[in-house]
C-alpha cells in the first residue's frame, strides 16, 4: 500500500479508528489500515475502501465473511457500523 493512501486514511480518519472512534493517542499498538471490503473478496485498495482500525476492531472484522452490504453494496463505513451496534443495543431488552 503506498504511504501517501496510508497517510490519506490516517488523516481522514484524525487518528481515530473508524470503526469505533478509538484514538490512537494513548494506544500501545499501532491501529491498522484495514480493507473495509477484503481484498478476496474484490475490495481495492483505494482510499475509499481503506479504514483505520483498532487492533480489536481489525480482529472482529477480520473474523467477519462479508465485507460489504449484500443488498446495496455500500461499503461499511463508521457510520453504517454504529447503526449496526444500535441494533444490537435496541434488541437485548432490559428485563423487567
Ligand atoms: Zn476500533
Amino acid at each position: 500500500m503506498p504511504a501517501t493512501l496510508q497517510r490519506r486514511v490516517r488523516e481522514r480518519a484524525a487518528d481515530r479508528c473508524e470503526y469505533c472512534r478509538l484514538a490512537q493517542v494513548g494506544q500501545e499498538a499501532t491501529f491498522h489500515i484495514d480493507h473495509v471490503q477484503p481484498r478476496h473478496e474484490g475490495g481495492m485498495t483505494t482510499l475509499e475502501n481503506l479504514a483505520l482500525a483498532c487492533v480489536s476492531c481489525s480482529l472482529r472484522k477480520g473474523a467477519r465473511t462479508h465485507g460489504s452490504d449484500p443488498t446495496t453494496g455500500a461499503l461499511r463505513t463508521s457510520s453504517t457500523r454504529a447503526g449496526l451496534a444500535g441494533k444490537i443495543t435496541s434488541k437485548s431488552r432490559t428485563s423487567f
